[in-house]
């Protein structure tokens, strides 16, 4: 029997209800695989704002280090838009990836074949789409100084953030992408802004630099405005990207709508040693909070990458991204990627046809 220390950070909005769901279907695999998880679930974003006025506690920090690894659902909410930034959730997140010092953010954006009509593309574009965006998490405009707003000589207010990469923050991220490659189809495109931004231009030099050093890669690169383009163009062309945190943040989205939906992509977020961050790509969608209508999947095949990534089970990861192949060919779907002739569910009516499916 193996024993596993998991921290459930449940959030927001749609989290609780498909946390739920990936605990249920650990539970199950654990049962099949001797793996015994010991769960231990702690606040972050607006309920934690809520309940002790910190996005991220002190003591959710703690917990988090103390374990094998951390699922979390999503955070946000509109009762929260209004604080100060420091108060916002989003920063409890910001904090939880720069507390557990995760650089690496991988998320799959894969064509589910049973799927391929919930694409907004016609199916020949996206047929067989098959990407993986490492994002850089802990660095660039979303963390570099000076930033705030500030008031001018004029007393006119003026906004700055600051997009700055040491060397050795891309060299570690731009290992991560070729080491990825490598594991893939063996290409790596590299997206930065070099035409215009000095920071973009340092990451190409050192992207380029290391690239020796994997000749089992074929490495490319673009600017951002361009991979936007190719994206929807041509996505085939992508094997794995990597990027920084805010051209990752906006192409790993863009990515995710080619498979369809948002509620159908989980993501692992990666430091060099500690427990790595399980979640799904989505937000904790409000407008559907409470109703019974989120889609669990995306969190569940974060439970699946966990299991992967993390704690090096991957016969029970296969188990249950087979699983939900399986509940979709059956012809399940939830409202967001409902289609015609399909049986739509809601998330407890997913969880217990996937929990019958991962029973037999
Ligand atoms: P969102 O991903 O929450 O929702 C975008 C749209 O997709 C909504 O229409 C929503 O209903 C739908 N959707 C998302 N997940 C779904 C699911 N599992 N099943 C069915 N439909 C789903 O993004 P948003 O609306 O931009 O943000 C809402 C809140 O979430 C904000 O407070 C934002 O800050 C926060 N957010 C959190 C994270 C995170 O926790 N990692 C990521 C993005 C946004």
């Amino acid at each position: 029997m193996m024993n596993y220390r998991i921290t459930l950070l449940p959030g927001d909005g749609i989290g609780p209800e498909i946390m739920a769901v990936a605990v249920d279907v650990l539970k199950v695999v654990g049962n099949q695989f001797n793996l015994n998880f010991e769960f231990q679930e702690a606040p972050i974003g607006g309920v934690a704002i809520d309940a002790t006025g910190e996005p991220l506690p002190g003591q959710t920090l703690e917990m988090c280090r103390n374990s094998d690894a951390v699922l979390l659902a999503a955070i946000g909410g509109y009762k929260w838009d209004n604080l100060p930034r420091h108060q916002r959730p989003e920063t409890g997140l910001l904090g939880l990836r720069a507390g557990l010092g995760l650089f690496a953010n991988l998320r799959p954006a894969k064509i589910l074949p049973q799927l391929i009509d919930a694409s907004s593309l016609k199916r020949d574009i996206v047929e067989g789409v098959d990407i993986m965006v490492v994002r850089e998490l802990t660095g660039g405009v979303y963390f570099g100084t000076p930033k705030g707003v500030f008031e001018t000589e004029t007393g006119e207010k003026r906004g700055v953030n600051t997009m700055a990469y040491t060397e050795s923050e891309i060299d570690r991220i731009a290992k991560v992408g070729f080491e990825t490659a490598q594991k893939r189809g063996g290409k790596l495109c590299s997206v930065d802004k070099a035409n215009v931004l000095e920071v973009s231009q340092l990451w190409r030099d050192r992207v380029t630099l290391l690239a020796p050093e994997y000749p089992d890669v074929e490495l490319s690169h673009l600017y951002v405005d361009n991979a936007a383009m190719q994206l929807v163009r041509w996505p085939k062309q992508f094997d794995t990207i990597v990027t920084g945190n805010l051209f990752g943040d906006i192409l790993s989205d863009a990515a995710a709508m080619l498979t369809g939906s948002i509620g159908m992509l989980p993501s692992a977020s990666l430091g060099a040693s500690g427990p790595g961050v399980f979640e799904p790509v989505h937000g904790s969608a409000p407008d559907i909070a409470g109703q019974d209508k989120a889609n669990p999947l995306a969190q569940v095949l974060s439970a699946a990458m966990m299991l992967r990534y993390a704690l090096e089970q991957p016969v029970a990861a296969d188990k249950i991204e087979k699983a939900v192949l399986e509940v979709l060919e059956q012809g399940y779907r939830t409202g967001d990627i409902m289609s015609e002739g399909m049986k739509q569910v809601g998330c407890k009516e997913m969880a217990e046809v996937l929990l019958k499916v991962l029973s037999v």
